[in-house]
């Protein structure tokens, strides 16, 4: 099989047809129209194999999560998932992977009716790089700019369990089988808080999507804000796995420094938040308050039961010496 079959039968006329594409795959490039009164928001993430991956996964799996960390950045922008396209470097065909890879990747895509629009097709060591574009009403998106003091401080649901996952493969921590599927699953098949994004441009502030540690996420709010934080680390939502495995002193790195979970994590003026939990309950999400943003510009304090912790662990950076993940 060569490149232009892979691309006829993997990709071309699968999924959802939306009405506001004028020309998909097979052009040189693709042409849609935004709505009137809507922005574009664009995004581009990239897995790469032994990296952001281990090179058993499954490929049902990645094609589902490489497109869940994409929506995952639109859903923190507020905005609604409408386009994708994306950029795939094989080492070879095997049509068996495509097909299953075709198959978590279609039916995400099919779920948050986003249509795929285009890509490109290498060979070379696995890399899928997904550019996801979506559509926010004029002035509605929420940045990671706007959060003020007072503001109280909300993830969309619990936290670490993609990293427990993580640290049970490199066999740092042991889990029972039944225990590390069920952790697993967070990192295998994340769901991206899509419908509590839009929600959320009429009560948030400020939003960012864990990715790289709630910490590191939280400095980026804290830093294009010019704000502090305060942070009860005891109120951080967790499974009942990661209660079951890990006293509370060795839950703090997971909670703290661990991403991959695709949780949202966003503030809110004290006047909004008394409708937010109500205005998200129709979507599944129950929002936990965690902390409040504070004056102390760039600093984030952490409470546990109501006594200051000291914590030196810090995020996910690529390049970075200190790197665990
Ligand atoms: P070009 O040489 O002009 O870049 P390509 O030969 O790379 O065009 O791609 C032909 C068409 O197939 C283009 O419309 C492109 O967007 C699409 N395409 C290529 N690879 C993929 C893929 N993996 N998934 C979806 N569409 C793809
Ligand atoms: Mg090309």
């Amino acid at each position: 099989m060569k490149e232009f079959e892979l691309i006829s039968q993997y990709f071309k006329g699968r999924g959802v047809q939306r009405k506001d594409v004028q020309l998909g795959i097979g052009d040189d490039a693709a042409l849609v129209t935004v709505p009137e009164g809507h922005q574009l928001a664009v995004t581009t993430d990239t897995l790469v194999e032994g990296v952001h991956f281990f090179s058993d996964i499954c490929p049902k799996a990645l094609g589902h999560r490489v497109l869940a960390v994409n929506f995952s950045d639109l859903a923190a922008m507020g905005a609604q998932p409408t386009w994708i396209s994306i950029a795939l470097t094989l080492p070879k065909i095997e049509p068996k992977w495509l097909e299953a890879f075709t198959e978590g990747m279609h039916s995400i895509a099919e779920y948050f009716n986003v249509q795929l629009i285009g890509g490109d097709t290498t060979q070379g060591p696995m890399t899928i790089s997904v550019c996801a574009k979506g559509i926010v009403p004029n002035g509605k998106a929420i940045t990671r700019s706007g959060a003020n003091n007072g503001d109280w401080i909300y993830v969309t649901g619990p936290l670490g369990d993609a990293g427990l996952a993580i640290e049970h493969k490199l066999s740092n921590i042991s889990l029972s089988d039944d225990d590390f599927k069920l952790v697993n699953q967070r990192f295998d098949y994340p769901s991206p808080r899509v419908a509590a994004g839009q929600v959320l441009r009429n009560f948030a502030s400020a939003a960012i999507d864990v990715s790289d540690g709630l910490l590191a996420d939280l400095g980026h709010i804290c830093e294009r804000s010019s704000v502090g934080a305060s942070i009860n680390i005891d109120k951080i939502p967790r499974s009942a796995v990661m209660n079951d495995v890990l006293s509370a002193k060795q839950q703090r790195r997971f909670l703290l420094s661990y991403g991959d979970d695709y949780e949202l994590l966003f503030t809110v003026p004290a006047e909004l938040a008394g409708a937010l939990a109500i205005n998200l309950k129709p979507y599944g999400v129950e929002p936990v308050c965690i902390g409040q943003i504070t004056a102390n510009t760039t600093q984030i304090d952490l409470f546990e039961n109501g006594e200051q912790v000291n914590y030196s662990g810090s995020g996910f950076e690529h390049f970075s010496q200190s790197s665990t993940n």
